[in-house]
């Protein structure tokens, strides 16, 4: 509604945005410039970086690095370069931080699902994969910057954390040339930059059994927001519902929660820490978010109810204040 407005305003429209599949979902980049051709070329400048990430980080392409280190690094160390480096490490650093809840090693059992051909592992492939799932069995070495693997079988997946890395970086592209009012999104990871001229930006939260319909609003500014959710990427069979966030103790997908919300100030941390609220459930979750004082969180559970951090609870009755 609100863009059907601006297109048909006779003042140039200039707030710019577009939208394209990548990763496996789109990216999207909205941003405020006085010069819509400049606006556009940020907005590929975005794209070009999403898609150097992606080349770089997806296991889904035989030719990325990470391809490479999972068919070598049990050989031997592999060599990341600095940037998937410090992403890997950035990942092993969030599974300490959630006692394993998060862990970029899940993709020795997530690897054998396929939610488009509603594929998934018999329980005999969970079982004897399971015990791979285990980031300690990644060994970092920070002055070669290689990556080796304990055991034959271990793979890597950053699934759970190039969306947030790469709207992140797409948000430095846009305040590096200037651009004070932006948002850019990866699936279910958004970065805010500034606000939207004046007043904050909305984001929804999709109600996760509802599709296209929003579970609640909340205004934000200058802030990451990612939510994971158990309706993305999913089949069903038998009634069990197959998802792609796996709860790495037992292989299988974790249960318990329909949505995970994170907001905070960076989208590398707000992308892994929804997953890990996602796989830890509503009391861990929520007591992990406790204690980091920058992040925030919302969770629905199975029984759509909605539960919030500390920081987020509202306040009591002061919404009735302004009535006489
Ligand atoms: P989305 O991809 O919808 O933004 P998430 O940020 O929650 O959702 O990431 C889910 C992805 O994270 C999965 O598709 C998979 O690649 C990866 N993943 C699944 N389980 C785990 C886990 N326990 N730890 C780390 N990454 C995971
Ligand atoms: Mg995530």
């Amino acid at each position: 509604m609100m863009l059907f407005l601006l297109m048909m305003s006779p003042v140039r429209a200039e707030w710019a945005g577009a939208g394209r599949p990548m990763m496996g979902t789109e990216v999207s980049v909205y941003l405020w410039h006085d010069d819509a051709a400049v606006a556009e070329q940020y907005i590929e400048e975005v794209f070009a970086e999403a898609s150097r990430i992606d080349e770089l980080m997806s296991t889904y392409k035989e030719t990325s690095l990470i391809s490479s280190i999972n068919r070598h690094a049990a050989d031997e160390p592999v060599f990341a370069g600095d940037e998937l480096f410090n992403l890997i490490r950035r990942a092993l650093d969030i599974s300490v931080l959630t006692h394993g809840a998060f862990d970029i090693t899940y993709d020795s059992v997530g690897k054998y699902y396929d939610f488009h051909e509603h594929r998934r592992p018999d329980d005999a492939t969970v079982a004897r994969e399971k015990v791979l799932i285990d980031y300690r069995l990644v060994e970092l070495d920070d002055v070669a910057q290689s990556v080796h693997f304990k055991k034959q079988g271990v793979r890597i997946n950053l699934g759970g954390i190039a969306k947030g890395y790469v709207v992140e970086r797409g948000i430095d592209i846009l305040r590096r040339n200037g651009v004070q009012n932006a948002i850019v999104t990866a699936g279910g990871d958004s970065r805010l930059l500034g606000d939207r001229r004046g007043r904050p930006f909305v984001i929804g939260i999709r109600d996760p059994r509802k599709d296209g319909e929003v579970a609640m609003s909340i205004p934000l500014e200058d802030e990451a927001v990612s939510t994971s959710g158990d309706y993305e990427r999913y089949f069903e069979e038998d009634g069990v519902r197959y998802h792609h966030i796996i709860q790495p103790s037992t292989g299988a997908p974790a249960n318990g929660v329909h949505s995970a919300t994170v907001v905070g100030p960076d989208a590398v941390m707000t992308d892994a820490l929804s997953t890990s609220v996602f796989v830890m459930g509503v009391d861990l979750g929520l007591r992990l978010i406790a204690g980091l004082p920058d992040y925030e969180s919302i969770v629905i559970d199975a029984d759509g109810r909605i539960f919030y951090s500390d920081g987020l609870q509202p306040p009591p009755v002061a919404a009735t204040q302004a009535t006489p």
